[in-house]
């Protein structure tokens, strides 16, 4: 399969279903990992364009660690909005290019704005994607690709209806998440958390749910033309 996981900022993939990612490219799969935003609004020491320079590399290096093939849609933190038209084909190229067979996305009822955005985004263009007269240039794709909504940020408002063992790969997601040193440096600063901490926390919590050590959950988006009989997930 090709898995087309789309974050809204550097760091957000790692956190949230990093070992599942892990695990698909174990498994013999092509992974992308596409952050919208190129993170280059939080930092109290670089400006703008320095932080976007620092963040793409972490993040390059994050994907690099998984196996897994990287990209950014290029927008700016705390813009991302699923009604603007140029974000729109955006995305719709997104899915072009890559052809996934699965989607991974952030749940559209996260604690921020371009978490929910892109969320939104995923999910219409997606089906733009399709779209023959929709033109941007690049082929139309042909399916209306299953997605699977990542956890949020510490659970809160996510019920997942389907777990992945990540016990084997916690390492490795714990890596990945590392590589983004000067976000771990921000969240402590700005929100006062040690991230990686907390996502091996937030990755037991779900672990104990499913009977495992670690774990990370989902939830399928159920619309009609994307379900599936078949287990998609590691
Ligand atoms: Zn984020």
């Amino acid at each position: 399969m090709r898995v087309l996981a789309v974050g809204a900022h550097p760091d957000d993939l790692e956190i949230l279903c990093g070992g599942t990612l892990a695990r698909f490219v174990r498994e013999g799969h092509e992974v992308v990992m596409c952050h919208a935003t190129l993170g280059d609004r939080g930092s109290f020491v670089h400006t703008s364009e320095e932080v976007a320079a620092i963040r793409g590399e972490e993040a390059r290096r994050a994907a690099e660690i998984c196996g897994a093939d990287y990209a950014t849609l290029g927008l700016h933190d705390a813009e991302v909005n699923a009604a603007d038209p140029a974000q729109q084909r955006l995305v719709v190229d997104l899915v072009r290019e890559t052809r996934p067979d699965l989607i991974i996305t952030h749940y559209p009822g996260d604690y921020m704005g371009d978490h929910n955005e892109i969320s939104r985004l995923v999910f219409d263009c997606s089906f733009h994607a399709t779209l023959p007269l929709y033109e941007t240039g690049k082929a139309h794709h042909t399916a209306v690709t299953p997605i699977y909504y990542m956890d949020t940020l510490m659970g809160l408002g996510f019920e997942p209806t389907e777990y992945v063992d990540v016990s084997d790969v916690i390492d490795t997601k714990a890596a990945m998440l590392e590589a983004h040193e000067s976000q771990l440096v921000w969240l402590r600063e700005h929100d006062g958390v040690d991230i990686v901490e907390q996502m091996r926390a937030a990755s037991r919590f779900r672990g104990l749910q499913c009977g495992v050590s670690y774990a990370e959950g989902f939830a399928p988006c159920l619309t009609w033309l994307r379900g599936t009989t078949r287990r998609l997930l590691p």
